[in-house]
């Protein structure tokens, strides 16, 4: 090994003994899981991203205030989890203008980001994201751990969420996935 290198490996050992990622739970509220996640969070020490649908916000109001009061951020995620594609451009300014209203009222601050649902991203979903005084979550690396798909085992979610992991990667999760 060259100094050079022995020098780099020496500084990546120092400087990066862990990475750092992000977990991001899409879909909820969802009480039932909304509750255990939530204490395994608090168990682990850690904080994560929701994303929620403003319906379900709707129709569970208190959960998000749980969330939020455990410190957990807090993204939109459109108000009805249609594709972008099957709306028009009225439609889809509600769909991201009604959640982030719902959303703000049920926990106080307005959320920052929005998560597009299917990450289906156009001209008009930046316009109507951007009329909102939101950003796109862009994260610079995702990795799906497929948890959407009934039919993949707890064990290949592990595996999928836990492996070719980079520094910066975002970790896509379900919180109605069990
Ligand atoms: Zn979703």
């Amino acid at each position: 090994m060259t100094a050079l290198l022995a020098l780099t490996a020496t500084v990546f050992t120092q400087a990066s003994p862990t990475k750092r990622v992000a977990l991001v739970f899409d879909d909820g509220p969802r009480p039932g899981n909304a509750e255990p996640l939530l204490a395994l969070l608090a168990q682990e020490k850690i904080h994560v991203t929701f994303s929620l649908v403003g319906d379900r916000v709707n129709e569970n109001p208190a959960t998000p205030k749980t969330i939020a009061a455990a410190g957990h951020e807090i993204a939109n995620h459109s108000q009805t989890h249609a594709h972008p594609r099957d709306l028009d451009a009225p439609a889809l300014d509600r769909e991201v203008a009604s959640a982030q209203r719902i959303i703000t009222a049920a926990v106080g601050p307005a959320p920052k980001w929005y998560w597009p649902p299917y990450i289906e991203v156009d001209d008009r979903v930046r316009t109507a994201v951007a009329r909102e005084n939101l950003a796109i979550y862009t994260p610079r690396r995702l990795v799906a751990s497929m948890d959407y798909d009934p039919k993949v085992p707890a064990v290949e979610i592990l595996y999928r969420a836990t492996t070719d992991i980079s520094e910066g990667t975002v970790i896509l999760f379900h919180e109605w996935r069990s």
